[in-house]
């Protein structure tokens, strides 16, 4: 299955694809966790990138457009993935549309995880992430067993820089203006699935997009073996 989860910053979609992931045995691609690994490294690519990610700005499209691209092509993804964060603009979602014609296929499901501005805010501003495995917390909602201590390698929890309140709100205002639109252009593919990321409930969130994916799947399944 290749998968898009669609939606704003601090709906739950990387908590969701580690689990996916894992459960699907699925790579999750996170163009986040991709850029932030450059920004860390140094790279000249992550040295452009950190000026946009801690102002709330979008990474220009040519500079993620290479880093997926150049993950998708080299790797043979069998059994799919996960594309977590990107595509976030038209022309990134027209890139990968040709990427993948190429190699023969496309996107099977896209999932749009509605959540509203107020959720967002609370998730965004109590995050935290692990500085050594990137492991994601809440201090409210999924809190580490120590304080400011991660539980999978006991490295130490911080505040990303741009869940601060007012990059959030910058975050915010960058993907009513450059990424809501994909939510129609992949309406009109016939491959949006929308999921109700409101939900408190981890487990029912998760639920809900296994079953989705079950359908595909056996959908993909039927017409391959010509049943349709
Ligand atoms: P995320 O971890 O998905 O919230 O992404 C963190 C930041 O990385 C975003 O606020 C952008 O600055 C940058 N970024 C991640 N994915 C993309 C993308 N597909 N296009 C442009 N910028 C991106």
């Amino acid at each position: 299955m290749r998968i898009v989860f669609l939606g704003p910053p601090g709906a739950g979609k990387g908590t969701q694809a580690e689990i996916i992931s894992k459960k699907k045995k699925i790579p999750h691609i996170s163009s986040g966790n991709l850029l932030r690994e450059a920004v860390d490294a140094g790279t000249e690519t992550g040295i452009k990138a950190k000026y946009y990610i801690e102002k709330g700005l979008l990474v220009p499209d040519q500079i993620v457009v290479d880093i997926i691209k150049d993950r998708i092509v080299k790797n043979d993804f069998k059994a799919g993935f996960i594309l977590d964060g990107f595509p976030r603009t038209l022309s990134q979602a027209k890139v990968l549309d040709e990427t993948l014609k190429k190699l023969g296929n496309g996107l099977d499901i896209v999932f749009y995880f509605s959540v509203s501005k107020e959720s967002v805010v609370l998730r965004l501003s109590g995050r935290r992430m692990c500085v050594n495995c990137g492991a994601n917390y809440h201090i409210k909602y999924v809190p580490s067993s120590r304080d400011g201590i991660c539980d999978k390698c006991g490295g130490k929890l911080n505040q990303r820089a741009d869940d601060k309140s007012e990059t959030i709100l910058e975050r915010l205002k960058v993907y009513h203006e450059q990424t809501e639109d994909l939510i129609e252009y992949y309406k009109r593919n016939g491959i949006l699935k929308e999921i109700a990321g409101d939900i408190s409930n981890i487990e029912m969130i998760t639920k809900n997009i296994l079953d989705s994916i079950d359908l595909a799947e056996k959908r993909l399944n039927r017409a391959r073996s010509g049943l349709n």
